[in-house]
């Protein structure tokens, strides 16, 4: 494994590489969650990048950038535990040492996927979006990898990224990972550590809320009106941002011709806001 803290260093490791590259990228505070998108990366490439950056742009004023959690050694070690495991290939963990290193003054390319970034996340956080498609797409242009994993816990961001590559006509894969969860259910996050206990224990409401809905679906549209009735319903509790049933392509709303669904709720203790979503096929 190796650690690198500067653009230029990265540049300069990436220039003698040609072999097949895999990207990883991480705001750091890594769970098994983030560990098995560098497990699928490890096994499908030569050489992969892991990114660690807490990206200011991606957050909005009042949310939690300056207490976002920031592990850097503990995430090394769990890194090089999982790069043992694969002898032979190179991990090469880019941890720029200030946003600078990321957004030098002159020369960096806004990118903006105007559709989607206003919907669903977008309603409570307006600018989210465009923090996120500039700075993967910052990393792609210095990484230029074959293939980047994503997890499908951040869906919306998922099907951004896919639409963003479409858009700029880059040649990079999308690979999206699945929800590693806690045994009770709940997603793996790094803000699950702001919960206090009583908080934690309530948190079970998001998964099986997001379960119950789609086991009524079971895989009709004709249940689409009891689905979305109870959906009503569990939306009487004010702690929820959204819950939303959507096509898992488009996030359309319409999901009439639907061949999959993606169900996408996020749900509010205190400050801390949880994401979760499941998919079904329709048959
Ligand atoms: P983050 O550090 O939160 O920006 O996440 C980095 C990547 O890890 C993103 O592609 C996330 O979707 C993914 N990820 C985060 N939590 C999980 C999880 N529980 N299961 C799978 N992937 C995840």
């Amino acid at each position: 494994m190796k650690v690198i803290d500067s653009t230029a260093g990265l540049q300069q490791h990436r220039s003698l590489i040609s072999s097949r590259v895999g990207f990883v990228p991480t705001m750091g505070n890594l769970h098994l969650g983030h560990i098995s998108l560098l497990d699928r990366a490890l096994k499908e490439n030569d050489d992969v990048y892991f990114s660690i950056f807490v990206n200011p742009t991606q957050f909005g004023p009042g949310e939690d950038f300056s207490k976002y959690p920031r592990t850097l050694q503990d995430d090394l070690k769990l890194i090089e535990k999982k790069a043992s495991e694969y002898p032979g290939k190179g991990v090469i963990v880019f941890a720029p040492k200030s946003p600078e290193e990321i957004y030098p003054s002159t020369g960096i390319k806004t990118v903006t996927v105007p559709d989607l970034k206003h919907i669903l996340e977008g309603e409570f956080r307006p600018t989210h979006f465009d923090g996120v498609t500039t700075v993967v797409y910052r990393l792609f242009d210095l990484v230029r990898p074959l293939r980047s994993y994503f997890g499908l816990k951040d869906y919306q961001q998922y099907v951004i990224i896919k639409q963003m590559v479409q858009q700029e006509k880059l040649a990079v894969e999308i690979i999206g990972m699945p929800i590693i969860r806690e045994a009770d259910g709940l997603a793996m996050s790094s803000r699950n550590q702001y919960l206090t206990p009583d908080q934690r224990r309530a948190s079970l409401i998001l998964y099986q809320s997001l379960s119950t809905v789609l086991k009524l679906l079971n895989h009709d549209l004709g249940n689409l009106p009891k689905a979305r009735a109870l959906m009503k319903e569990l939306e009487n509790d004010p702690n929820w941002n959204y819950l939303e049933l959507r096509d898992s392509e488009t996030l359309s709303e319409d999901v009439s011709r639907s061949k999959q669904v993606t169900i996408l709720g996020v749900y509010q203790f205190g400050s801390t806001r949880l994401l979760d979503n499941m998919q079904m096929e329709i048959k």
